[in-house]
């Protein structure tokens, strides 16, 4: 089977069309026909090769949305013409403590869609099935992409921190994954503060859930704030004021990372006084997944997308670059 995709050749290079041949389907892998792909950040810092990992010809995305067209021979909980969807990983041992205890992203084999394989910005694309998602009925299949990283990721340290309605939550960086958080956060029930370095975010960070903006811009901001908040969820790609955050949080409070900088300097002395957690982590498990896609369906969560073709992926990226999307680019399949 022959797969129409978008590659580029070497760091920081054009996305020109590359056409490649999918590999004969394992009996546990599922073929499906791409109509919509998400634009992440990891997928630019993986363009850039910022993270040292990415091999060329790359073909980024990992936000997939599609129909299956094909069943491997031991599969039988998806259907051939199925939605469904696909994000980080495509595939996990699903043999290994990890694994065998519902941690699959955890696994030391886990595979991540767009490391050393080819991604969703094509017209093709495969998968193990226990990492393949039907989506539920109803969602918008033009924006269900983005919940397969960004909402996940976002939507998983709720599960882990056990995040109540009675907490209140800081989310650092208003992009694809903190404008979703907003979102997660206020159909949760959660006290909402959405911390930005553009004021020009406060109306629509408002609609989307936040109780609060902080801009900033303003150098007393996390001053004003100290001891407020049961967990910060930092999404943003840059170093940040670790320890001005770190005394934003009660005792017990949780800083928890997901987007990806270079280094956290922060005070022991900042942590210990009032027993305060730093954690970090990746996307989310198959069994985390469905929650979100349950909840997201049950309370109409979903991206503020804005649509390119396939073919206009050059432009989507430079906007990415620029930090104008507002808040997620989903590219449709020509
Ligand atoms: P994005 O759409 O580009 O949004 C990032 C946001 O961070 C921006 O909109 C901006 O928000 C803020 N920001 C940008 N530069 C900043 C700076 N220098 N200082 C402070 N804030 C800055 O990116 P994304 O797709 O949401 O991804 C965010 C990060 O998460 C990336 O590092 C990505 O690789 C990572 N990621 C991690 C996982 C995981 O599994 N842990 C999964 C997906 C993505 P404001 O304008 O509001 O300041
Ligand atoms: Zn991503």
């Amino acid at each position: 089977m022959k797969v129409q995709a978008y590659a580029a050749h070497k760091a920081k290079g054009e996305l020109k069309s590359f056409e490649y041949e999918l590999a004969a389907l394992k009996h546990d892998e599922v073929a499906i026909e791409v109509t919509y792909c998400g634009l992440c950040h990891s997928d630019l810092s993986m363009l850039d090769n910022d993270w040292r990992i990415t091999s060329y010809p790359f073909v980024p995305g990992h936000e997939i949305v599609g129909k299956i067209i094909e069943l491997g021979s031991h599969v039988r909980h998806l259907k051939v013409g199925q939605s469904v969807g696909v994000g980080w990983n495509v595939a996990s041992c699903l043999t290994c403590d990890e694994c065998m205890s519902g941690n699959h992203n955890l696994c030391n084999s886990v595979r991540p869609t767009i490391i050393g394989r080819y991604g969703g910005f094509g017209n093709r694309v495969k998968a193990q099935s226990s990492w393949v998602f039907p989506l539920p009925e109803g969602m918008d299949d033009s924006k269900a992409g983005p919940l397969f990283c960004g909402g996940i990721t976002v939507f998983s340290p709720l599960l882990q921190h056990h995040i109540s309605p009675l907490h209140s939550v800081g989310v650092i960086g208003i992009g694809g994954l903190g404008h979703l958080a907003l979102a997660f956060l206020k159909a949760w029930g959660c006290e909402v503060t959405a911390f930005s370095t553009s004021p020009e975010k406060e109306e629509e960070a408002r609609k989307l859930g936040a109780h609060h903006f902080v801009s900033t811009h303003d150098k007393d901001a996390l001053k004003k704030l100290s001891g407020r908040f049961d967990m910060v969820l930092d999404t943003v790609s840059a170093d940040l004021d670790w320890n001005g955050y770190l005394k934003t949080l009660k005792a017990n409070g949780v800083f928890h990372i997901v987007g990806v900088a270079g280094s956290v300097n922060a005070r022991a002395g900042n942590l210990m006084g009032k027993k305060r957690v730093i954690s970090a982590s990746p996307t989310g498990s198959p069994s985390e997944i469905r929650q979100m896609l349950q909840f997201a369906a049950r309370h109409k969560v979903e991206p503020m997308v804005e649509a390119f073709r396939m073919s206009e992926v050059n432009e989507a990226m430079e906007k990415l670059r620029n930090g104008k999307p507002r808040y997620r680019i989903v590219l449709e399949v020509d």
